[in-house]
C-alpha cells in the first residue's frame, strides 16, 4: 500500500515533468521566434522607407547626449551578424543547441535503445543553464529610463515628433537588468547540495552481507551500510565501478524497514544488469527450485557503490 503510494507519486513527478518539459519546448519556440521578429523590425526600423515614431527613435543614439534604443545601428548590416556578435545571440543558440539535443535525446524509443546516450546528453543542461544565466549579461532588451520618463511626455511627444528638439527632451534609454540568473540560482543551488550530499553518501562503505540468484536472470542483493535508514518505496542508486564509474542505476529496495539490512532485486535487462550478474557468477543461471538457489553469505567485497534516494 505504502509502496503503491509512492510509485504513484513517482508517477505524477514524472507527469508533472513531461508537462514542465513541454512548457519550456514551447515558451522557448514563442521566445524564439518573437526575437527573431523583433530583430527583423529593428533592422527594418534603419532602413530608408522607415518612417514617423519607429525611425525617429531607430536614429536615437548617433549625436553626443544620445542615448540608443534600437540595437542595430545600420541598416546596411546582416542580423544573424549582429546576432551572433552578441552575448544573448551567442548564448542563445547554445541553450536552443542544447534544449534541441535534450528534447531530442529524452524520447522513449532512445532512452529503449540506448539509456547512456539519453544520460550523457541531457548533461548539456550544464551548459543549458549557464547560458541561460548570463544570457541577459548583454542588456540588449532596452528601455527608457525612469528619471527620461519624468522629463519626456511620452503621450504627447510620440505624436509630435517635430517637437522633440524644442519640447520634449531626447529620451534617454539602458539596458533592461538582467534577471534568468535568479530563476536558474535557486534550482542549481537545490541540485549541487544533492549531488554533494550523494557524493559524500556514495564514499560511505557498503558490505555485501547476502548474494542470491534467482531464476530468471534476477540477482538480489543484501546489503548493510553504517547509519542506513530505509523507507519503503525508496530506491538507491548503484555503481560498480569494475563495470563502468560513470553508470549508476536506480533499484528499489525490497527488504522492509525494520530489518537490518536492505536489499535490491535487480533483473538483467541490458548490458549493465548483465556485466552485474556476471561479475557475481549470477549469469545464464538455469531455472532452480527455490531451495537450490545459490547463496553466499556473507560476503564484503567492495564491488558497489550506493546512493540513497
Ligand atoms: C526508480 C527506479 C527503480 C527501479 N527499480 C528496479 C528494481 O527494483 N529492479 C530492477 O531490476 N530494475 C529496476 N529499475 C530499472 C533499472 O534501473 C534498469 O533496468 C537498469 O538500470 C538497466 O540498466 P542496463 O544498462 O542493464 O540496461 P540498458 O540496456 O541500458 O536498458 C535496459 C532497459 O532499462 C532502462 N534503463 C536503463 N538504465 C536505466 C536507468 N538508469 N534508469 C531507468 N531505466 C533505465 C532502459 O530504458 C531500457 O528499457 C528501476 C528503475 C527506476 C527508474
Amino acid at each position: 500500500m505504502i509502496k503503491s503510494k509512492s510509485i504513484k507519486k513517482r508517477r505524477r513527478i514524472a507527469l508533472q515533468g513531461k508537462k514542465g518539459n513541454g512548457s519550456v519546448k514551447w515558451n522557448s519556440a514563442i521566445h524564439i521566434v518573437a526575437h527573431l521578429f523583433n530583430l527583423e523590425h529593428y533592422h527594418w526600423s534603419q532602413s530608408p522607407e522607415a518612417e514617423g515614431l519607429v525611425a525617429a527613435l531607430s536614429k536615437l543614439g548617433d549625436t553626443p547626449n544620445e542615448t540608443y534604443l534600437n540595437p542595430i545601428r545600420t541598416f546596411h548590416t546582416n542580423t544573424i551578424t549582429e546576432l551572433l556578435t552578441t552575448i544573448a545571440g551567442i548564448t542563445g543558440l547554445l541553450i536552443s543547441l542544447a534544449l534541441i539535443l535534450i528534447m531530442t535525446s529524452s524520447t522513449e524509443f532512445i532512452r529503449q535503445v540506448s539509456y547512456e546516450l539519453f544520460w550523457y546528453t541531457h548533461h548539456v543542461f550544464i551548459i543549458f543553464f549557464i547560458g541561460l544565466a548570463i544570457h541577459g549579461a548583454g542588456r540588449i532588451v532596452r528601455g527608457q529610463t525612469p528619471e527620461s520618463l519624468l522629463l519626456h511626455n511620452i503621450s504627447f511627444c510620440r505624436d509630435h515628433l517635430e517637437e522633440w528638439q524644442a519640447r520634449c527632451p531626447a529620451p534617454q534609454f539602458s539596458g533592461k537588468e538582467p534577471s534568468a540568473w535568479k530563476w536558474v540560482l535557486g534550482p542549481v543551488v537545490l541540485y549541487a547540495c544533492e549531488r554533494i550530499i550523494r557524493f559524500w553518501r556514495f564514499q560511505q562503505e557498503v558490505i555485501i552481507t547476502k548474494v542470491v540468484s534467482h531464476p530468471s536472470g534476477v540477482l538480489e542483493l543484501c546489503m548493510k551500510k553504517r547509519d542506513f535508514k530505509m523507507a519503503p518505496g525508496q530506491y538507491v542508486l548503484i555503481q560498480c565501478p569494475s563495470i563502468s564509474t560513470l553508470e549508476w542505476h536506480p533499484f528499489t529496495l525490497t527488504s522492509a524497514p525494520q530489518e537490518d539490512f536492505f536489499s535490491v532485486h535487480i533483473r538483467a535487462a541490458g548490458d549493465w544488469t548483465e556485466a552485474l550478474c556476471k561479475a557475481f557468477g549470477a549469469e545464464g543461471q538455469p531455472l532452480k527450485e527455490p531451495w537450490n538457489l545459490p547463496r553466499w553469505e556473507p560476503i564484503s567485497f567492495l564491488c558497489i557503490k550506493v546512493s540513497t534516494r
